[in-house]
């Protein structure tokens, strides 16, 4: 790592609307490090997707793998693998060869209410822990093929992997969030049906959490925790669940809360994290400068958050509380993008955020 007391930062654009949400999430991240008088990123451009592939022969090439070995995280824009030539498009998809390269087995995506934007749910501020690693997205060494075998040409077995081990990093990384939130956890399964698999998720997060004396905790079918989720949003904190349920919660909790554009998430492992917006490439708005950056932008914040809770280092998470109240603060004042009705551009939305960061220092 740097030694220069930096932090190394990897910028990877990716397809479609991702070189213009990501270039305004690093000048945003910028702007919020200048409003606190510190300069800890240090950003590295590394190649990603089609542009990768055409220049590079790849949409990962080896020197950006090799690279973002060397970072604390990355800003990861969206990629069109079906844009892709053939012969790229059947070969793996790039965040998902990240995430299993670097282990990055937390999937976190807050939902909050923002004023401002029109959402169903009026009283949101929660974080979703999705399980990241098993279940019924096998990892090929776990599981002999793909996980699901055809039996007869009308009958299909599909097998879910569940561990203590996974189900207690997710769990730790849960609490401890909660811990700095209001300390409730959520735990989402399915133990009445998937007995031994839900079952065995749902007892190893107990056992944690009694490590956690401070945080609350209760758990949820994933049905009830569905409805739930629609009457009293408000009453989540922090949930942790497997993959699947994860995938699906999250979805429905950033429908609640606004649109797609909006939602962030962070995928963590144990020393690195990568910062990438909830949703896709967004080809159809491509280069016109209309795509909403806010996804993107509160990524970036939850990556300093994420950085100075695990180096201990209250700059950085300074750095992402700042940028996460002026995203919210242009959202507040009616600043908005053309998805949420607005007419501002995507560069006018990341200088709105910017002027309101430089006003605050
Ligand atoms: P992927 O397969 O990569 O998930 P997708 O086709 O499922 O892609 P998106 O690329 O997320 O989904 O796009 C779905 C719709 O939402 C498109 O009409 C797109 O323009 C819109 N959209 C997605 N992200 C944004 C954004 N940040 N700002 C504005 N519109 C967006
Ligand atoms: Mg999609």
């Amino acid at each position: 790592m740097s030694g220069s007391g930096k932090y190394r930062l990897g910028v990877l654009y990716g397809d479609g609307i991702g070189p213009e949400i990501v270039a305004a999430a690093w000048r945003a991240l910028r702007a919020a490090e200048r409003a606190g008088g510190v300069e800890l990123f240090d950003p590295v451009e590394l190649p990603m997707g089609l542009g990768a592939i055409r220049e590079h022969g790849s949409a990962l090439p080896q020197r950006t793998k090799d690279e973002l070995g060397n970072c604390h995280g990355w800003l990861m824009g969206p990629h069109d693998s079906a844009s892709y030539p053939a012969e790229h498009r059947a070969a793996t998809n790039p965040s998902g060869e990240l995430r299993k390269r670097f282990d990055l087995y937390a999937n976190i995506r807050p939902s909050r209410t923002l004023q401002g934007v029109r959402g169903v749910a009026k009283d949101a501020d929660l974080v979703i822990f999705r399980e990241n690693t098993e279940e019924f997205y096998p990892d090929r060494n776990l599981v002999a093929g793909s996980g699901e075998w055809q039996v007869t040409p009308d009958v299909v077995v599909t097998a879910g992997v569940f561990t203590r081990r996974a189900a207690e990093r997710i769990a730790h990384a849960a609490f401890r969030a909660a811990e700095r939130r209001r300390g409730l956890v959520s735990i989402v399964h399915k133990a009445n049906v998937i007995k031994l698999g839900s079952g065995l998720f749902l007892r190893t997060c107990l056992e944690v959490a009694e490590q956690y004396p401070h945080v609350r905790v209760n758990d949820y079918h994933v049905d009830a925790a569905a409805a739930r989720l629609v009457r009293s949003a408000g009453e989540f904190d922090v949930i942790v669940t497997t993959n699947l349920f994860g995938d699906i919660l999250s979805d429905l909790a950033g429908e609640l809360t606004g649109s797609l554009g909006l939602s962030p998430s962070i995928n963590a492992g144990d020393d690195i994290a990568m910062a990438q917006a909830a949703h896709g490439s967004a080809p159809d708005i491509a280069g016109q400068d209309k795509a909403n950056p806010v996804g993107m932008l509160l990524s970036a914040a939850m990556l300093a958050d994420w950085l100075g809770a695990k180096h201990g280092d209250s700059r950085l998470t300074g750095i992402g509380r700042r940028l996460d109240g002026a995203v919210a603060a242009a959202l507040a004042a009616g600043v908005a993008t053309a998805d949420l009705g607005g007419a501002a551009t995507t560069g006018q939305f990341a200088q709105a955020v910017i002027a309101r960061l430089e006003a605050a220092h």
